[in-house]
């Protein structure tokens, strides 16, 4: 019988202590937390979107996807579904092929575990932050915030990643991989709101609309989503802002920043929107902002025609072709230019990680150092918002787990 310690108690490390006890090792799981599973517990506004049936290694990004394809090939959805199904969480699917369990609340999907851990015989030792791994005669020790030193044949690393610290992530997942020696590449925070520092937007306040949304650099579209967008009064955000927000943080990590191009009006060409314009203004008379009133939200006309560079007051008479032009752009291709990323406390997710080339995809073994496993967030592997994460946590927890030999 080995003895496997499991650093973390959230997603992956949850689930690879359940594998590695099922194959009849002993296994110590520590949390720094007074409770496991406190970021499970915050997913899905409360509900825990588990995982998404549409599962492809697509929806994942890092400097090597080639990676998660590995690791959803030998742990993914169906495996999901079965070992869930077999703890006695049942998934219901949403919009989007968004799975949750079918309770709906991820305070189940804690307890459940919680349940699986005691009778597997995992000892759980909360409150216990590990400071320190190391090697000493083939063994690994580890070392507490109070000094207590512990010793194991195998040790699982799952830590999570920084971002989100209201639900008590820090940063000390990336430190104990980079001192045994692994690359870690610089974290950045991905789904979350951005700053738009054009001080007119910021008056579309409270304003909720589908749109369009693309990341253009240098001419050339890098990204783009569909969805609801908030704006607020330090920029956007809603489900297609948080979508692209990776690829614009990613950029700005660069040191450059690209430009983001809203489509006010995702369900009209930019022809339609001519005719209907032209079937609207039929009284000359009519000053330009007033005249835009019952296709657009409050502000919105304002605003939309400041970006454009057109003046509100204007009669609709006045208007020649290049400033229906203008306007057509702004409603159709509304460009605007990103601020500074906002940080890890908004963030779903953390970008960048443990360089996964160090890791066996088959295993999660280190290759750097024999008898460790990484899992979870802590690898340069993040995914989109809809169960992706998680999925990963999952994949690469029960990995872990399932490669403890006793
Ligand atoms: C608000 C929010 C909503 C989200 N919603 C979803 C969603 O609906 N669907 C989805 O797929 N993903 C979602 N995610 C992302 C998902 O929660 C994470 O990707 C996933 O939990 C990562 O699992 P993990 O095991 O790597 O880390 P975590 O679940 O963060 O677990 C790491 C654990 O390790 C503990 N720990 C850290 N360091 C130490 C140490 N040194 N010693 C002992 N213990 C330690 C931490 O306290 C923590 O409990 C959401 C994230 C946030 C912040």
């Amino acid at each position: 019988m080995k003895k496997v310690a499991v650093i973390g108690g959230g997603a992956s490390g949850l689930i690879a202590a359940c594998f590695a006890a099922e194959k009849g090792n002993r296994v110590i799981l520590f949390e720094k937390q007074k409770k496991l599973g406190r970021k499970v517990l915050v997913t899905g506004n409360g509900r825990c979107n588990i995982s998404n049936r549409n599962l492809d290694p697509l929806n994942y990004h890092g400097r090597n996807t080639g990676f998660v394809a590995e690791v959803l090939g030998r742990f993914g959805l169906d495996e999901t579904v079965d070992f869930f199904n077999s703890i006695g969480l049942p998934f219901v699917e949403e919009e989007g092929g968004r799975l949750y369990p079918a309770s709906l609340q991820s305070s189940s999907v804690v307890s459940i575990f919680e349940y699986e851990l005691l009778k597997r015989k995992v000892d759980v030792r909360l409150h216990r932050r590990i400071d320190g791994i190391s090697r000493s005669g083939g063994r690994f020790v580890l070392e507490t915030a109070g000094n207590e030193k512990h010793d194991f044949d195998s040790v699982i690393l799952s830590p999570g990643s920084c971002a989100f610290p209201r639900a008590g992530a820090s940063r000390i997942g990336y430190e104990l991989a980079r001192s045994i020696k692994h690359r870690v590449y610089e974290p950045f925070p991905s789904i979350l709101p951005l700053n738009v520092p054009l001080k007119m937007l910021h008056r579309l306040q409270g304003i909720k609309i589908d749109c369009g949304v693309s990341v253009i650099d240098a001419g050339r579209e890098l990204c783009r989503s569909r969805g609801e967008v908030l704006f607020t009064a330090y920029g956007i955000s809603g489900p297609a802002a948080l979508d692209v927000s990776r690829c614009v943080n990613e950029h700005a990590m660069r040191g450059d920043l690209p430009e983001i191009e809203i489509d006010l009006y995702p369900g009209y060409t930019e022809d339609q929107m001519r005719s209907i314009l032209m079937s609207m203004w039929n009284d000359p008379e009519k000053r330009l902002a007033f005249s835009l009133f019952g296709l657009m939200r409050k502000n919105m006309p304002e605003v939309i025609l400041g970006i454009a560079g057109l003046d509100p007051e204007a009669r609709v008479g006045d208007l020649d072709e290049s400033s229906i032009e203008r306007l057509i752009a702004g409603m159709k291709r509304l460009r605007i230019t990103p601020g500074d990323p906002r940080g890890f406390d908004e963030a779903v997710v953390a970008a960048g990680g443990v360089d996964v080339e160090e890791v066996n995809p088959h295993t999660m073994e280190s290759k750097i150092m024999r008898g460790l496993y990484i899992t979870g967030e802590l690898l340069d592997i993040d995914g989109d918002s809809g169960g992706y994460n998680l999925q990963f946590a999952w994949s690469t927890g029960a990995l872990a787990g399932m490669a403890q030999q006793p």
